[in-house]
Order: C-alpha cells, then sequence, then structure tokens
C-alpha cells in the first residue's frame, strides 16, 4: 500500500512537470492552434496529459482515503452498511471503501 502510494506521488510528481513543459511549449508556439498544424498537436497532448494527470490524482486521494482508513482501524469496515469487505475484494481494488453488495447498489 505505502509502495502504491509512493509510486503514484511520483507519477503525479512527474506528471506534474510535463503538464508544465507542455504549458511551456504551447506558451511558445503562441495560441495559434487554430492555424498552425503543430499547435494542434500541442493541444491534444495537453488535453490527453491533463486527463492522465486528473486521473493520478485522483488515484493519489483514493490512496491518501485508503491509508486513512488502516489508520483509523477501518479499512476492512464496509462504509456504507457497516459490514467486513472481503479480503479478495481489497487484494483486486486496494482503494475500495464498501463491501461487494454496497458497490452494487446505485451511488447516493
Ligand atoms: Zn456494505
Amino acid at each position: 500500500m505505502a509502495e502504491k502510494r509512493e509510486s503514484t506521488a511520483r507519477l503525479v510528481a512527474s506528471l506534474t512537470r510535463l503538464w508544465d513543459d507542455v504549458v511551456a511549449a504551447s506558451a511558445l508556439t503562441g495560441d495559434d492552434d487554430e492555424h498552425d498544424p503543430e499547435g494542434q498537436t500541442v493541444a491534444f497532448e495537453r488535453a490527453q496529459l491533463r486527463d492522465t494527470l486528473k486521473q493520478a490524482r485522483g488515484d493519489l486521494e483514493a490512496l491518501d482515503r485508503a491509508a486513512s482508513r488502516v489508520a483509523g482501524g477501518e479499512y476492512w469496515v464496509c462504509e456504507r452498511c457497516g459490514g467486513p469487505i472481503a479480503a479478495a475484494r481489497l487484494a483486486a481494488r486496494p482503494t475500495a471503501t464498501c463491501c461487494i453488495d454496497c458497490a452494487g447498489l446505485p451511488a447516493r
């Protein structure tokens, strides 16, 4: 768990750095995306990078939440029904906060 959190933190850091590079590069090429074929590629890469970064940050938040649940002794407890979360479920999805039964219910 700690290892996964660390690697996700590293991923976010490197993506943020990459993001800064892309923003800097696109600032250099200007905002003329519509007329510059190169500019369109930058815009596309920027959009993809933004999605990846958003995903990685979401993972990091989920891992932080899981870590605090571990610390609070609630890691194995379903947030919705208070029942136990199966070990197999947590093995497959370490950031799960509810049991398999509650996971199938519509979101509140
Ligand atoms: Zn439950």
